[in-house]
């Protein structure tokens, strides 16, 4: 009888063991200062049982107010509880978390907590089809998602209108349901969600970040990779991702899900700077990186409509056959916008490529997130105006939900100068970020040129989209609702 085979795996687990370190590593240690105690409380409180979903049963019931009032209440807009909290309180500042906290809104989202309610009890648990990961078709499917949602608003006049606010709060929550019912996880958020779409864009400027430490996932030797799968009753990352090779917030939530179910710690919450996703990133797509230059035009689309200029210039177009029809005329308005923006981008590509000698697809890879960061503070300078000028509107809104007889509003003439101010000001604020982004790109680029040289289509450009910017917002502007 032959001897059982030497068992030679005990000295390579060693070794195996003495290079990984010990094995029981937690996460790294919190930095000192201002910075440490917002990661260590931020940690905190996503790993807390009661997040997100006391936050999702708030906005649930958020919900149901904005429905009844939108289908029940007053028809005024500027009275009613639905548009003044959709639009001049809840939009605005959607747009701010974008910047301060990334996706987190799809977290306490109520149309997603109740998707994944219909996922978790009773749904068939399907996964997404594959189609709806082809890499084009998710970009094109991005841009139809921010270019629609941008016209829609504006086509149906949704922002005085409760009725129409209602429908969409309707339609988004029973596209949310549905998909929970058939797929698995977030796939409603993930894939199909429009606001998701324009959300996941904008997180990527954030300056917050959920991210794995490798090398405490290697030391533990974590195989069950929890933080996707998820552990014993705790469900694993709603977006299928994995944290330590996460590279972009793109898709994700800051729901915590990978830091409840992460048994080793390894997984924090960080601050960083708002453009540092753009220049690390290492796969470079162009789909992903002309998004951010759609953005610029979409975001000036948004501010130009609501100007006296376009309303004068509205006026004289219904007097043109075609042009009468606003689902026509906003259509060729956003698609000149975004046009506009992504032609001049392709041509500051094209010197940059010559004076570098580089591929032209190449550097619109790495250069057109980089203007994300001036779309998004224009986007917020725009939305807090809206908010400043109508926050006044709240409480007799609050008093018509109540079934308090509708009152004439106490709001004053908006103060545009203050309006103004603000809105140049964090374009300016967001022309100095984009512009740090493009030389920090352009310094981690092999290349002969002068740096100040390559750089300046570049800053051109993103100085040509803040003037641009700035010239809209100096226009006098009517108020959302
Ligand atoms: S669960 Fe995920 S984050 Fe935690 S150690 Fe394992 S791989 Fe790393
Ligand atoms: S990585 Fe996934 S599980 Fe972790 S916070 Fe982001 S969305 Fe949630």
């Amino acid at each position: 009888m032959s001897n059982p085979p030497e068992d030679n795996s005990q000295p390579i687990v060693l070794l195996e063991t003495l290079a990984a370190g010990p094995l029981k590593v937690g996460a790294t240690p919190p930095r000192p200062g201002l910075m440490g105690a917002f990661e260590h409380y931020g940690k905190r409180l996503l790993k807390h049982p009661l997040f997100p979903w006391i936050g999702r049963w708030m906005t649930i019931g958020f919900l149901i107010a904005l429905a009844y009032s939108a289908f029940f209440g007053p028809r005024d807009p500027r009275l009613n509880f639905a548009t003044v909290m959709s639009w001049v309180v809840w939009w605005p500042l959607l747009a701010i978390s974008y910047l301060v906290i990334g996706r987190v809104w799809c977290a306490v989202c109520p149309m997603g907590a109740l998707s994944d309610i219909a996922y978790r009890k009773i749904g068939l648990n399907l996964k997404a089809p594959k189609l709806f990961k082809k890499r084009w078709l998710v970009a094109v499917m991005l841009g139809i998602a921010i270019l629609y949602q941008a016209w829609i608003e504006e086509v149906t006049r949704a922002s005085v209108s409760p009725l129409i606010t209602g429908f969409i709060l309707w339609s988004f929550t029973i596209g949310a349901v549905v998909s929970g019912l058939v797929f698995e996880r977030w796939t409603w958020c993930r894939h199909l969600c429009p606001l998701g779409a324009w959300s996941g864009v904008f997180a990527m400027s954030s300056v917050v970040e959920v991210r794995a430490d490798p090398n405490v996932c290697l030391a533990n030797r974590c195989k069950g990779i929890h933080c996707y799968f998820g552990r014993d009753d705790l469900p694993g990352c709603p977006f299928h991702q994995v944290p330590k090779i996460m590279e972009t917030n793109r898709y994700c939530s800051t729901c915590g899900n990978c830091l409840k179910a992460c048994p080793n710690d390894a997984i924090s919450i960080r601050l960083r700077p708002p453009s540092r996703e753009f220049v690390t990133q290492k796969k470079e797509v162009l789909e992903n990186a002309l998004i951010a230059v759609v953005a610029i035009g979409v975001v000036f689309f948004q501010g130009l409509v609501m100007t006296d200029l376009w309303a004068s210039l509205r006026e004289r177009a219904a007097s043109l056959p075609l042009l009468s029809n606003d689902a026509i005329l906003y259509g060729v308005l956003i698609l000149v916008c975004v046009g506009l923006a992504v032609g001049l981008f392709f041509l500051a590509s094209q010197i940059y490529a010559r004076l570098t000698r580089q591929s032209c697809h190449a550097e619109m890879c790495r250069f057109g997130f980089a203007f994300l960061p001036l779309a998004l503070l224009a986007h917020i300078g725009h939305n807090l105006g809206h908010l400043f000028n109508g926050y006044a509107l709240v409480p007799g809104a609050l008093a018509g939900l109540m079934g308090q007889p509708p009152q004439v509003t106490t709001q004053g003439a908006p103060n545009f100068w203050a309006w103004q101010v603000l809105e140049v000001g964090l374009v300016l604020v967001g022309l100095a970020i984009s512009a740090w982004a493009i030389r920090r790109i352009c310094v981690a680029a092999n290349i002969n040129c002068p740096r100040p040289l390559a750089t300046a289509p570049y800053m051109i450009l993103a100085g040509l989209y803040a003037a641009a910017f700035i010239a809209m917002f100096a226009l006098p502007m009517v108020t959302r609702v």
